[in-house]
């Protein structure tokens, strides 16, 4: 099946390989130091690979996609699930003969991996020579240097503040179209099953003018999409004398000026009514009116919302510590469709086999399957997360092999659901922006809807950039296939 993708428990659409495993694109400039990266898990991870890329360029490397002629190598890891664990600790095995014959070179672990396994990493793994947390990425030129000289270093310190909004990402696999802008950094939310909040610290915004600054840049470099990022977007809260959300929360009332999720997507869309406007991810509990009437008023907004529910059942979500309920779900999904319409494309991240799901509560997320009409999601079984709030407080009860067949349940009902999903767009007139050539042929452009599916078109004129009006005439699960309306 086309979509899986590395991991054997996440299935996702086309777009989600991007943000599985990719090594960096070429930046060379003849200068003598390479640096070498791969990114894991989620798309805030590549985003983050841009600015580590941005701060090795200032003190000297250039990236390569060549591990081989490497003199730095980093993998920016996930630690959302044990399987990106393991997935990174056999890469770092098979850099062990690299390392042999050429012994200095330095090899660096980044991100959560880093932030949750710290100097264990290095007692675990000989042949790391580095390992940096998510918020100590400035830190990196000095711990290479030290490394260089045989030190080999640990920065795990998580900040309240840093937000890194000075750094202009260096755009690392580009099809020069679509960027990821970061707005925000950690998560204060305690969902029990997630290891986040432990690995990428507290809550912060980024200074929105900085975000409307790299999306100007981008767009001026020919750019036509930018899609902002945070773990829960709409929970962005920004105001000149405080960056971080527990702090401005406590202090709100003496701040000069507040700025909120649904007015800094209005900032971003009026940079160019030709930028499209996307974001992720959204959290059920913080998405408000205002955001979805904002999404409505700029036609260069996409119409499309990713908002995860994780389970159906409202014990479960409960357990889950997700802080709303399946009423409060289905609500926020009527309020989606009321302001934005059936063609708002919706997505959604499930788990199955959390401690205690029952086959009923497991029925459940099924049925809201049914009700909701995502047009995909992501689905994973439950992954016991080390120090999190459900792996102290519940025990991860439910065997494998049921957690896996509630998992191939969900996946078979979201694939009938999505083919009937795109079903509705058959006879449509709709705008794509093209991103290159298909993957399956030359003769064929991949573009994106506003509600994000994939539209393949035959090849003629166009380049990667035009808007394209086409109409729709045939589809499948994952894919649109459409013909240009001249
Ligand atoms: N912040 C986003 C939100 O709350 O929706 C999601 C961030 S997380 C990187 C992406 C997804 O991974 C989650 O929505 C959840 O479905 C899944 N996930 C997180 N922890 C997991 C675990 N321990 N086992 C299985 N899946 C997990
Ligand atoms: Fe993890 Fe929940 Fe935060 Fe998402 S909102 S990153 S699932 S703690």
């Amino acid at each position: 099946m086309e979509n899986i993708i590395k991991d054997i428990d996440l299935i996702a659409p086309e777009e989600a390989q991007a943000c599985d495993f990719k090594t960096t694109g070429d930046e060379n400039t003849g200068k003598s130091k390479k640096l070498y990266i791969e990114s894991y898990g989620c798309q805030m991870n590549f985003s983050d690979s841009e600015i580590v890329a941005s701060i090795m360029k200032e003190n000297g490397f250039d990236t390569t996609s060549d591990f081989e002629e490497a003199d730095v190598i980093f993998l920016n890891t996930c630690s959302i699930r044990e399987k990106a664990e393991l997935t990174v600790r056999k890469r770092l095995s098979q850099f062990n003969t690299l390392k042999k014959s050429k012994p200095e070179m330095t090899i660096g672990v980044l991100g959560c991996m880093a932030e949750r396994l710290k100097e264990k990493l290095l007692e675990e793994e000989k042949i790391v020579d580095l390992v940096v947390g998510p918020d100590a990425y400035r830190d990196l030129p000095n711990l290479v240097s030290s490394a260089e000289d045989g030190h080999k270093g640990v920065n795990t310190f998580l900040s309240r503040e840093e937000t890194y909004a000075d750094i202009s990402p260096i755009r690392l696999n580009s099809n020069g179209v679509s960027a990821f802008i970061s707005i925000m950094r950690g998560c204060d939310n305690m969902c029990s099953f997630c290891v986040v909040p432990f690995t990428r610290g507290r809550e912060r915004s980024r200074d929105p003018f900085s975000i409307v600054e790299e999306a100007k840049d981008l767009f001026e470099k020919g750019y036509k999409e930018v899609t902002l990022l945070g773990q829960n977007v709409d929970s962005y809260k920004w105001s000149p004398e405080e960056n971080n959300k527990a702090r401005l929360n406590k202090k709100e009332e003496q701040v000069s000026s507040l700025i909120n999720f649904a007015h800094l997507l209005e900032m971003v869309a009026k940079v160019s009514p030709k930028l499209r406007v996307r974001f992720s991810t959204s959290h059920p509990k913080d998405i408000t009116d205002e955001v979805l009437y904002t999404i409505k008023r700029y036609d260069n907004i996409c119409k499309y919302i990713h908002l995860p529910v994780q389970s159906g059942n409202s014990r479960v979500l409960e357990m889950m510590n997700r802080t709303y309920d399946r009423e409060w779900y289905l609500g926020r999904i009527s309020k989606i469709r009321e302001i934005l319409g059936e063609e708002c494309g919706i997505s959604s991240d499930m788990i199955t086999g959390f401690c205690t799901e029952t086959e009923e509560e497991h029925r459940n997320t099924l049925s809201l399957m049914d009700i909701v009409q995502y047009d995909f999601s992501y689905m994973f079984f439950y992954s016991e997360r080390p120090g999190t709030l459900a792996a102290k407080k519940y025990e991860d009860d439910i065997p494998l092999d049921i957690k896996k067949r509630r998992l191939a349940e969900i996946i078979e009902k979201q694939s009938a659901i999505s083919l009937e999903r795109n079903k509705l767009d058959v006879g449509k007139i709709q705008e794509i922006l093209i991103e290159g050539k298909s993957k399956r042929s030359e003769e064929q452009l991949k573009g994106r809807n506003s509600a994000n599916k994939v539209v393949i078109i035959p090849n003629n004129k166009f380049q990667k950039g035009d808007y394209v009006k086409v109409k729709i005439t045939d589809c499948s699960a994952a894919t649109l296939f459409g013909e240009v309306v001249s």
